[in-house]
């Protein structure tokens, strides 16, 4: 087992292995009181992973109770919070029981914004079982539900007390979502780690869970220490996003999140090497490895259309607008780029 030590404010452990999701209940059990658990999922990850997860809380003492919800994106929403924090009410829970989620980003989000909110914070554990959640959602403490229009407008920041990631349960993961989690994992590894780079280059991610998922963690947990409350450094966490976010608005969401970062990541490091602050061998490199994976490196949306929806975006700061640019394999920078020159920087994401 691989165990990664995050030094939040509340420090934790990631801990990854194959098999470790029978092992949930006495884990939890070691670190809360086995009281009352609430295990929070999806009506798709339900079925497949939520019994065995209930027979090792309940084996190890807990009385279980249960939150099932519609999957997808659009339950991310105050009325399902509403439900889940009348369910919580409905169930006696009081502070000290515990919230489980069991699921990818949706279900961590959201059952962690109930956690963070309930009687003014329970304890809650994340057990990801989509990629993106192994590598990203699940770590770093960043909880919320969307508004209808506007995604991730209602949150708070609430360090789980336990990562529990078995990726056996990635297993039955569908090729998309599996394509979305190696989109950020190749975004850590371009930021932060050209070991990383490499492995994911020579060996596919499914043949490397452990070390892969440990190695974002670890990069992840690196900037979590420095910047909990993602008000600096954080930021560069950012890579790909802006524009990714952009194609996603732009898209109305048709375009998938891992596959719009892709495009993010290439944009920004095709302005670099045009400006001369990245090598024309790092770009090939990128490209080489997203496509290797099946995810795309251009779009035909208008670097304008791009620029308006960045613009929109929650994270903007004036009159500049922090990007993310590259300058070699593993280590990237932030760049403040003047609102007026931004389509210029993302004129290199199209055809
Ligand atoms: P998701 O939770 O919707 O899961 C994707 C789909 O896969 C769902 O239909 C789900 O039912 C299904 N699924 C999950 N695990 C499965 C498995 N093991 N086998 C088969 N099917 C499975 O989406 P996601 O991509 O995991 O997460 C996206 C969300 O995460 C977004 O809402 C995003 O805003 C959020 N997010 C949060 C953070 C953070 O720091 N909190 C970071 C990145 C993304
Ligand atoms: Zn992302």
């Amino acid at each position: 087992m691989t165990a990664v030590p995050i030094q939040a404010l509340h420090p934790y452990e990631v801990c990854i292995a194959p098999g470790l999701l029978s092992d949930l209940g006495p884990r939890a059990a070691a670190l809360l009181p086995p009281r009352r658990a609430m295990l929070v999922s999806d009506d798709r990850v339900y079925p497949l992973y939520g019994p065995a997860a209930e027979a090792s809380l309940t084996r190890a003492g807990f009385r279980v109770s249960r939150f099932v919800f519609p999957h997808g994106e659009k339950s991310k929403s105050l009325p399902t919070y509403t439900a889940l924090v009348q369910a919580l009410f409905d169930n006696d829970f009081t502070g000290g029981d515990s919230v489980i989620a069991l699921g990818g980003g949706v279900v961590g989000d959201l059952a962690g914004f109930a956690a963070a909110t309930y009687h003014r914070g329970l304890p809650y554990i994340q057990v990801p079982t989509t990629l993106l959640s192994a590598v990203d959602s699940s770590v770093g403490g960043k909880t919320a539900v969307n508004l209808p229009g506007g995604k991730n407008q209602v949150g708070a920041f609430h360090q789980p007390a336990l990562v529990l990631c078995d990726p056996s349960l990635l297993e039955t993961l569908p090729p998309a979502e599996y394509q979305n989690g190696c989109a950020e994992i190749i975004k850590c590894a371009l930021l932060q780690s050209e070991p990383l780079f490499r492995a994911i280059t020579e060996n596919p991610v499914s043949r490397q869970w452990e070390s892969v998922i440990a190695a974002c963690v670890e990069i992840k947990g690196d900037f979590i220490q420095s910047d909990e409350f993602d008000t600096g450094r954080r930021r560069l966490l950012n890579l790909g996003h802006t524009v990714g976010h952009a194609i996603e608005a732009v898209s109305g969401y048709t375009v998938p999140h891992g596959s719009a970062v892709s495009i993010g990541m290439v944009t920004v490091t095709r302005a670099a090497c045009r400006r001369g602050l990245c090598a024309p061998e790092t770009l090939s490199a990128l490209e080489n490895l997203l496509a290797a994976y099946g995810l795309p490196t251009a779009t035909d949306y208008t670097a304008q259309a791009l620029a308006a929806a960045a613009l929109a975006d929650k994270k903007r700061r004036g009159d500049t607008l922090p990007l993310v640019l590259p300058e070699a394999i593993g280590r990237c920078r932030l760049e403040p780029v003047p609102v007026g020159e931004l389509p210029d920087w993302f004129r290199d994401g199209g055809l």
